[in-house]
């Protein structure tokens, strides 16, 4: 089978053999009602309420939306518009912790023994995928009538430079990941579990094959140490030779991938009933003083996790939350840790600077490292010339965002970037030309029942 394409990018694990350490509780947490895909949770609780750890304090805002709970025991401070990771601001529950982490007396375990039983529990826990986009899982799992899932795929690739919180999870939590694995596994009743890790997580391989070698249907694939591995269509291509058409989702291929850390998360919740309140992150960069792993609750402003990791040894000229082929650069360390977030990273300057761009030169590389087969130089030009029907043509809503193109590039093009602005061109183009669809419909019925009327006088 033909593998996707892809880069060899440098791995940089500086924290791979560091078991993850927890943080002391911040003095305040900021959490942030827009975690995830879709709408933004509803806060229910007010200034002056008393929270503990597991405890409701936002209710899911819509189908695709997820509840939040607090990650420590104190006092709600504020309800406030804050600056968020992306730049825009929103809503967010502050809470003045009170160091006791006292848990939410309704936190139990949650009986589960039938497929909507799962997904409700799922639902309840808060939990969106893990690997970084934020959708929630509960979405993920309500596969369609009639269509059958062949494959649950458990992406334990951690593909990106720096990070390697999913690889402690596979190692410091891996009863966990299986026990999860086993759920979905069972409940949505799919004949085949994959573990695909990348072959330089050695240790990970042997610890989950060791795990699931008497498990029904479970096996561990290693795949080539290559970026995006992770990327869920790529893994999708390369464990099961399947591809997921332009628009469609992974069930449409008859697969569902979850991460390795959002089963560990989910499993945990069946078990005791603890929603998903706490993250692994790595935190590293060349301007951190010493890099590790560590566990934090969500909301916990980043500052604290530099803090705890020594601060910085030179000035951080960018933060990343996320790894640095698809993270995002965020304005201060202010920024709480999100569910999403599995790593935050500060560059100093040498690190930081971005190479000047010059005139691409036609050497094909970004098609040549594109996993999605795209052609980003056409991409480019379409959106220069600022053709969006090109860009329909040229299928730019098929790239993920994953960097290839520009990592690869040597006239240093910012294709990402154009790849994002160019997606944002063609939404705008195929909106506009659906609603003059609607329009000319609209005034065709129009004329139509028009003539009716003249015809029936006549
Ligand atoms: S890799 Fe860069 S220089 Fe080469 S064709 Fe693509 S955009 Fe042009
Ligand atoms: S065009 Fe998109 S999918 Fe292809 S390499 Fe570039 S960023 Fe990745």
């Amino acid at each position: 089978m033909k593998k996707l394409h892809g880069v060899k990018a440098p791995h940089w694990k500086n924290t791979a053999e560091l078991a993850a350490v927890r943080i002391p509780v911040p003095p305040e947490v900021v959490v942030p009602m827009s975690m995830h895909i879709g709408a933004p949770a509803k806060p229910v609780v007010k200034a002056g309420d008393p929270v503990k750890v597991g405890q409701l304090i936002a209710e899911a805002g819509g189908f695709v939306s997820a509840p939040i709970h607090s990650g420590v025991s104190g006092k709600v401070k504020k309800i406030d518009d804050v600056l968020l990771s992306n730049g825009q601001r929103g809503t967010a529950v502050i809470i003045e912790t009170d160091g006791e982490q006292s848990v939410y007396e309704g936190v139990a375990p949650v009986p589960v023994s039938s497929k909507e039983e799962l997904i409700e529990a799922v639902k309840a826990s808060g939990l969106v995928g893990l690997g970084g986009a934020g959708f929630p899982a509960s979405v993920k799992l309500m596969v369609k009538d009639g269509v059958k899932i062949d494959y649950l795929l458990v992406n334990g690739a951690e593909c990106e430079p720096y990070i390697t919180s999913d690889t402690r999870t596979m190692l410091d939590d891996a009863e966990a990941v299986i026990g999860g694995a086993e759920l979905v596994q069972k409940y949505l009743n799919i004949p085949q579990t994959v573990f695909g890790i990348e072959d330089n997580k050695k240790e990970c391989i042997r610890k989950l094959e060791e795990l699931s070698r008497d498990k029904s249907g479970m096996s561990v694939q290693a795949l080539p140490a290559m970026y995006p591995q992770g990327g869920e269509k790529v893994l999708i291509y390369n464990v099961t030779g399947r591809e997921v058409p332009e628009g469609k989702l992974p069930a449409d291929a008859g697969c569902i991938v979850m991460n390795c850390t959002s089963l560990a998360a989910l499993y945990k919740y069946i078990r005791t009933g603890m929603p998903l309140v706490e993250k692994c992150i790595t935190v590293d960069g060349s301007a951190v003083v010493n890099p590790q792993n560590v566990i934090a609750p969500i909301g916990t402003p980043i500052k604290y996790l530099f803090e705890f990791c020594g601060g910085f040894q030179k000035d951080p000229e960018k933060i990343l939350y996320g790894g640095p082929m698809m993270g995002i650069a965020v304005p201060d360390t202010e920024v709480p840790v999100l569910k999403g977030t599995n790593a935050v990273l500060a560059f100093d300057h040498a690190d930081a600077i971005l190479p000047e761009p010059t005139a691409c030169i036609r050497c094909g590389n970004c098609v040549s490292h594109c996993p999605m087969r795209l052609a980003p130089l056409e991409i480019e030009r379409a959106y220069t010339l600022k053709k969006p029907e090109f860009l329909e043509r040229e299928k730019v809503g098929l790239c993920m965002e994953c960097g290839c193109c520009a990592f690869g590039c040597p006239a240093k093009r910012p294709l990402v970037h154009v790849m994002k602005l160019s997606k944002l061109m063609l939404r705008d183009y195929q909106n506009a030309k659906k609603l003059e669809e609607e329009k000319k419909a609209a005034k065709a019925q129009k004329a139509a029942a028009e003539n009716g009327k003249e015809e029936k006088k006549e």
